[in-house]
């Protein structure tokens, strides 16, 4: 399969491992958002969130957390942003599931989510479709 992060995870690219064990692997990112932008990837090549087998996603969560609180610690960070993107109108380009951490840092200007306003009787409609789907 040609998938980068596979090759990645291989060691057939090079990469700035931070972390690294049987299932998961942790490396800098190539073109950070902010400074210390990191990916924890599973070794278990799944696209995305949605089609990773739970598994995976239960394995991994508390792998984000603990890369994450290092990460804090070692830059110096006020927060930080914990995401995945699902799909390329999300803006997913690598299509291998990965978390991005993202630290934040006071006054780092990263533009805010563009929130607006909505109707109750839209809210409701969206939450009733979504209860019905689960
Ligand atoms: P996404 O848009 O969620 O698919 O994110 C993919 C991320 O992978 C981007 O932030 C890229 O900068 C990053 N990336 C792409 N290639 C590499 C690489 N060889 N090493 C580290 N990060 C990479
Ligand atoms: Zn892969």
């Amino acid at each position: 399969m040609d998938c980068i992060f596979c090759k990645i995870i291989k060691k057939e690219i090079p990469s700035d491992i931070v972390y690294e064990d049987d299932s998961v692997v942790a490396f800098l990112d190539i073109k950070p958002v902010s400074r210390g932008h990191v990916l924890v990837v599973p070794k278990e090549h799944s696209s995305d969130f949605l089609s990773a087998p739970d598994e995976v996603l239960e394995n991994l969560g508390p792998k984000v957390k603990k890369v994450a609180a290092a990460l804090v610690k070692a830059v110096n960070a006020a927060g930080i942003n914990i995401s995945t993107n699902n799909g390329a109108a999300a803006g997913q380009v690598i299509f291998h599931l990965h978390f991005h951490l993202i630290p934040r840092f006071s006054n780092d200007n990263l533009p805010p989510w563009p929130h607006k306003d909505s109707e109750a009787k839209t809210r409701a409609e969206i939450a009733e479709a979504i209860k019905k789907n689960l």
